[in-house]
């Protein structure tokens, strides 16, 4: 399984390519619904490398998949199924490429902020600390050390740039852009859902460090969009 070829692009002329991320291709499937498709291509610090590894798309996507379900009692997701075999029949010859490694969501109006949540001190957080003592206006105590637990974990938002990194801002900002009630109930489902996975990996051996969430609106309410919980939204140590 592990000699499986590197999958770097898919093509699936039939659907309109809805984006292309670094590593996800994403199709857009009929007004409703979305076609995510995590590739193996390797994204490190925004660059996508040359090469892939095999099979890490469905390591990513059934990642994802076992933390929708673990949470599904806290916040409602995306996920409408990954059987391929209930994809719509246009996905038939493409079965074999899809399958264990895509997912077909319900296409969500996205909250253009990112939902991060940090219970150790690193990246972004970290240059921002030993400038200002603080991260996203939350003051810190003195005295951190790279890679530092916090004395509890933070909201962190941060906006998504059109180009380069994400830009953090302070939960003010955040209320400005996307309204005060959103932002609270955002910033609390983003707390408990990082409490209940931090807890499960820990109990594990695991650190998840910081991760970031993507919420989005739907017919059906507010639901947690995007990727959940894989090496590539968090810090797993
Ligand atoms: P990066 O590789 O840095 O993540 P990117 O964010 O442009 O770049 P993807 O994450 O692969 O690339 O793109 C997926 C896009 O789809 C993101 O803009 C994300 O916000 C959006 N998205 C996620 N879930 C949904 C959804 N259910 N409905 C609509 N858009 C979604
Ligand atoms: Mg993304």
């Amino acid at each position: 399984q592990l000699l499986d070829t590197v999958l770097l692009r898919t093509d699936i002329p039939e659907l309109e390519l809805y984006a292309s991320g670094k590593v996800r291709d994403v199709y857009r499937v009929d007004n409703e619904h979305l076609l995510f498709v995590a590739t193996d291509r390797i994204s490190a610090f925004d660059y996508v490398l040359a090469t892939g590894i095999p099979n890490k798309g469905k390591v990513l996507t059934q990642l994802s998949l076992f933390w929708f379900d673990l949470l599904r009692d806290i916040v409602p997701n995306h996920l409408v199924t990954a059987d391929v075999k209930q994809y719509p029949a246009v996905l038939r010859p493409y079965e074999e490429q899809l399958r264990g490694r895509s997912m077909l969501v319900v296409r969500a109006d996205m909250v253009a902020i990112e939902c991060v949540v940090r219970g150790y001190i690193s990246g972004s957080a970290w240059k921002e600390y030993k400038r200002t003592s603080s991260v996203c206006g939350i003051s810190l105590p003195p005295g951190l050390r790279e890679s530092d637990q916090l004395p509890e974990p933070i909201f962190t938002p941060a906006t998504k740039a059109l180009s380069g990194h994400d830009e953090n801002i302070s939960f003010e900002r955040m209320a400005q852009q996307a309204g005060p009630a959103l932002s609270r109930e955002l910033r609390d489902l983003s707390m408990r859902i990082y409490q209940t996975a931090a807890d499960y990996a820990r109990q594990r051996g695991i650190i998840i460090a910081d991760t970031k969430f993507e919420f989005g609106r739907t017919a059906g309410g507010l639901v947690l969009a995007d990727e959940v919980l894989t090496p590539d939204s968090s810090r797993f140590w």
